[in-house]
């Protein structure tokens, strides 16, 4: 059930080092293991952190993830970005979206 529309955590702070007020987005759109995925690689997480902020995003329990395609957008500020190479992406604006093929 996806409709292309982002979701956007309701804290306003970079997942990966909490600076407040971040306004860049890493849009990621696919099936958990791609979010995962892009959680480790965006934001160098460990598998199992990775795959627990996912299962916080989505409300899940331990082992149980979505098995459809949705869309997320991972608050990540221009810093962090940088030392990935993610795209981030102005939040209301459209950028790059990492979407699974
Ligand atoms: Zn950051």
């Amino acid at each position: 059930m996806s409709d292309g529309t982002p979701k956007v955590a309701p804290t306003e702070s970079c997942i990966a080092c909490s600076k407040a007020e971040t306004r860049t987005v890493v849009l990621v759109e696919g099936e958990a293991e791609w979010h995962i995925a892009a959680l480790m690689r965006f934001v160098s997480l460990p598998q199992a952190e990775a795959s627990g902020t996912f299962r916080a995003y989505f409300g899940c329990d331990p082992g149980i993830v979505p098995r459809v395609r949705v869309a997320c957008a991972f608050r990540l500020c221009r810093d962090c970005a940088d030392k990935t190479g993610a795209r981030v992406t102005e939040i209301g604006q459209s950028g790059i979206v990492y979407a699974q093929s």
